[in-house]
């Protein structure tokens, strides 16, 4: 492993302008991690909300996923009628504008380099383009490529298959073949996903951003990021973290029970976490995993008695029913099969299930009714035909109830201000304004309220190209600032319907 002088040296070459820490020292530095390993550490008490550094990519292109076959691999845009394959490379692109770029220019010359096999039209463009950001650590300077082979890597397939796919279309020469496969390795132990702008449906994009690659899981991290348009990532601190704490960031969903996320930690990741969260049953109080006793008349919850043993039964809180590990996974798979029946963008069908069907065989705190809840909440008030100025009564009350349910699981968890928080907080936000607007008498009951939650929903979403695009509006009219301006004053900005 490099000497821990060489690592710092690396991390301030490469932070360059986004190392700019506050005059007297450093908030943090790299060193040994009590995980193990390498981490980055405080070295001082560090507040909420400070920016801890803003990194920048290494390498950054496509992210396997269901959309990757439809992007261009420019700009990310999807656009089937008008996406072809390069004719020159295969890759594929939208506009003869992105055909034209130098992003693309560099690209296709590495590829055209490569004698082809087959002719080009036939190479696959899903797999090129999920080569694709690997492909490009071949334009890498050498220090770059110095901090690449210092990052920690998963060597064994399927990580870097995409790469040795590629010589059945191409003869890449071996030395080539070699640092694309390292840095597909790379990318699959440390590369982040790439938000996109808010409600965009763009391919996803991941980035290798060495330093905060540097930065060890835990299943409440201490820190978020967001990502501004050049694709920098600023790295902000969620709550106090005292001297001597890691920086901690999180490889899985926030909102997922402790097995879901440490099989997932397990197979893309491969390790097992045992943070404090993984090792509490109870997971702070949410009750994430837990399922309905398997005794039916019981009513008690059965949850992971020992969470850190994948393999131990799990047991009723109420009858102490022990239940073998393998019966519990036959459950969670055939919820699992029953999930995937719901279509994810029908509110009637979300709610008819989440009220109808789901809550009946789990209880209400198990991370599948969240999860649908969370759906909920981000296509009410904003899906075209259910947006503010038509959502029913009930609708609206219900998304308020849902936006304070999730608040509270997360409260529950001490994620601090994480950007899920910032979302929902924006949600409920606009939900109490939307009352505020319909209900004139309620103004002044709900008037602190929509103005605190406005507030805090801008803190945190503000940094990333991420954040709902009304929300410096928002904020400049209904947030604390513009408390003494009359109430017609402030609500004109909702009774726009484009909004
Ligand atoms: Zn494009
Ligand atoms: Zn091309
Ligand atoms: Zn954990
Ligand atoms: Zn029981």
């Amino acid at each position: 492993m490099l000497p821990m002088e060489q690592l710092s040296a690396l991390i301030q070459e490469h932070l360059g302008q986004g190392w700019d820490p506050a005059p007297g020292a450093a908030a943090w530095v790299a060193g040994e991690s009590a995980l193990g390993g390498r981490g980055l550490l405080a070295v001082r008490d560090i507040a909420p909300g400070q920016v801890l550094f803003v990194d920048h990519p290494l390498l950054c292109g496509p992210r396997s996923g269901t959309n990757i076959h439809r992007g261009c691999t420019v700009c990310s845009k999807i656009n089937d009628q008008s996406s072809f394959k390069c004719p020159k490379c295969s890759l594929l692109l939208c506009s003869e504008q992105c055909q034209s770029s130098t992003a693309h220019h560099n690209d296709c010359a590495l590829i055209t380099r490569w004698p082809n096999k087959v002719p080009i039209e036939e190479v696959d463009d899903t797999l090129l383009s999920r080569a694709l950001t690997s492909i490009r650590a071949l334009l890498l300077d050498e220090k770059s490529r110095q901090f690449l082979c210092t990052l920690q890597a998963h060597f064994q397939p399927p990580h870097g298959n995409e790469v040795r796919d590629l010589s059945k279309y191409f003869d890449i020469p071996k030395e080539e073949e070699k640092l694309m496969i390292l840095a597909s390795c790379v990318l699959d132990a440390n590369a982040y996903q790439i938000s996109n702008q808010y409600g965009e449906g763009d391919m996803h994009k991941r980035g290798l951003y060495p330093v905060a690659s540097l930065m060890n899981h835990d299943c409440v991290p201490n820190t978020r990021h967001a990502f501004n348009s050049d694709f920098h990532m600023i790295v902000i601190a969620v709550k106090a973290i005292p001297a001597g704490a890691e920086l901690c960031t999180c490889y899985t969903g926030l909102l997922w029970g402790t097995p879901a996320r440490r099989v997932h930690l397990a197979k893309t990741k491969h390790f097992l976490c045992a943070c404090a969260r993984c090792a509490d049953p109870f997971e702070g109080g949410t009750l994430l995993a837990a399922l309905k006793c398997f005794q039916a008349e019981c009513g008690g919850l059965l949850l992971p008695a020992r969470p850190l043993q994948a393999a131990a039964p799990w047991r009723c809180m109420e009858c102490d029913l022990q239940v073998p590990a393998n019966h519990v996974a036959d459950v969670q798979r055939a919820l699992g099969s029953l999930v995937s029946t719901v279509d994810l963008e029908d509110v009637d069908g979300l709610e008819k299930f989440l009220l109808e069907r789901i809550t009946k065989f789990i209880p209400k705190t198990n991370q599948i009714v969240l999860d649908i809840e969370c759906r909920l909440i981000w296509l009410l008030g904003e899906k075209d035909g259910l947006r503010w100025h038509e959502l029913s009564e009930p609708r609206l009350s219900l998304k308020e109830t849902l936006c304070r349910g999730a608040l509270r699981t997360l409260a529950a968890l001490g994620a601090g201000d994480a950007y899920l928080r910032g979302l929902l907080l924006y949600h409920l936000h606009a939900a109490l304004a939307e009352r505020a607007r319909r209900a004139p008498l309620l103004y002044e009951e709900l008037k602190p309220e929509i103005e605190s939650t406005i507030e805090q929903a801008y803190n945190i979403l503000k940094d990333g190209i991420s954040g709902p695009p009304d929300l410096e509006l928002r904020r400049r009219y209904l947030g604390p600032a513009a408390a003494d301006k009359p109430r017609e004053e402030r609500f004109f900005i909702l009774d726009n319907k484009s909004l």
